[in-house]
């Protein structure tokens, strides 16, 4: 497959670079996860609908950081026929079948769905600008594990997520 070029870095209102955006899930993911859905909805006695795969597909093939508003508009356009409780019925089902999963409130307090299959990672909310990104520190995960050892607690999931102001300043902005 042949590579789609890189896109322009955006920037956001303070100057700071945009973070990185997630790659569409492959095919083979979206057929995977097709096959979860198909065995979650006969285990509970619920019908698979083609319509029910393509509001899934709709909703699963952008990746990253997902609103329900946000769905419900990108499903509206490609199907004006469907409305929003039809999306939120289905970013249930996806919850419950576990391909998407709750992962944090945004500073709106937006509830933000990610991809179940996404690799541990924590998160900081700009409170200026509302931009999501994302961390990875084997520092804190190791403190986190080491607590929770010390209390004789086993982990089920975890969240840590850090809502900060920005303190990019205009001098930091890398030259045009
Ligand atoms: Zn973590
Ligand atoms: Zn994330």
């Amino acid at each position: 497959m042949s590579k789609p070029l890189a896109k322009r870095p955006r920037n956001l209102p303070c100057g700071r670079p945009a973070p990185a955006e997630h790659d569409a899930p492959k095919a083979a993911k979206l057929e995977e996860w097709q096959g979860r859905l198909r065995a979650y909805l006969s285990g509970k006695g619920l019908k698979y609908s083609e319509q029910r795969w393509k509001i899934a597909e709709l909703i699963l093939s952008t990746g990253g950081h997902l609103d329900a508003q946000g769905l419900v508009e990108r499903v509206k356009k490609a199907h004006p026929g469907i409305g929003a409780a039809t999306v939120y019925r289905s970013i249930k089902v996806l919850c419950d079948a576990r391909i998407l999963k709750e992962s944090l409130s945004d500073s709106q307090r937006r509830v933000i769905y990610e991809l179940f299959d996404d690799e541990h990672h924590d998160h900081i909310v700009c409170t200026d600008c509302g931009a999501i990104f994302e961390f990875h520190s084997e520092k804190i995960e190791a403190a986190q594990n080491a607590i929770l050892e010390e209390q004789q607690f086993t982990q089920t999931k975890h969240r840590h997520v850090i809502y900060a102001k920005c303190a990019y300043k205009a001098e930091k902005r890398p030259s045009k």
